[in-house]
């Protein structure tokens, strides 16, 4: 139980510091949360939303899944969505995956099983479309697919049809280096504003 009582310990240390840094951060806090960003990301414990984007509690809403998948039939998912976008109304939807993704890296071996067969089924027919795709070149061609089918989306149209400016990335972080690359694959609605406004 030393593990376990050790985050304890850490919790009560970083909220003792981050009051001594920022004199009244968690007062403000409760009164609401603002967040200008809607993070899709892979469950890997060494891809932190908040650490590896510098941000603070308060700033980002998260959803991570194994292989940072965006499946419309994915419950979870689509409720975090729907609140991000209609509610908390955040600007910027991150679709961001990394590099040697385990998720992927399984598919790719035929070595799923159980439920990691299913809930990585997308990734697996792309694997068989692509049959002689590196590891990490198939990693970002997820993180691709995820933009597109967030672009696709009821919730993400319906909020660019109201002229909304929402905007979707696609990121891949190196957890090598620490660093994120844009894929450059980003997507405005532009021409489903333009749609609604003729
Ligand atoms: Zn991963």
């Amino acid at each position: 139980m030393k593990e376990i009582i050790q985050l304890l310990n850490n919790n009560k240390e970083w909220a003792r510091r981050v009051e001594i840094e920022t004199p009244g951060f968690f007062t403000k806090l409760k009164k609401q949360q603002r967040p200008k960003y809607l993070w899709i990301g892979c469950s890997d414990s060494r891809v932190p939303a908040n650490q590896i984007t510098g941000l603070l509690p308060g700033d980002v809403f998260v959803h991570r899944n194994i292989s940072n998948q965006v499946i419309n039939t994915d419950m979870n998912l689509m409720c975090v969505l729907q609140y991000a976008v209609d509610v908390l109304k955040v600007k910027h939807i991150i679709v961001c995956g990394h590099y040697g993704c385990g998720g992927i890296a399984a598919v790719k071996r035929n070595a799923t099983s159980g439920m990691l067969e299913h809930w990585l089924e997308n990734v697996r027919v792309s694997v068989r479309k692509h049959k002689r795709i590196t590891l990490n070149e198939m990693c970002e061609l997820n993180v691709k697919r995820q933009v597109e089918n967030l672009a696709h989306n009821t919730i993400v149209q319906k909020a660019w049809e109201r002229g909304r400016k929402l905007y979707i990335h696609g990121w891949i972080y190196a957890i090598s280096d620490g660093l994120i690359k844009d894929l450059k694959v980003t997507q405005s609605g532009a021409h489903a504003r333009k749609h609604h406004r003729s």
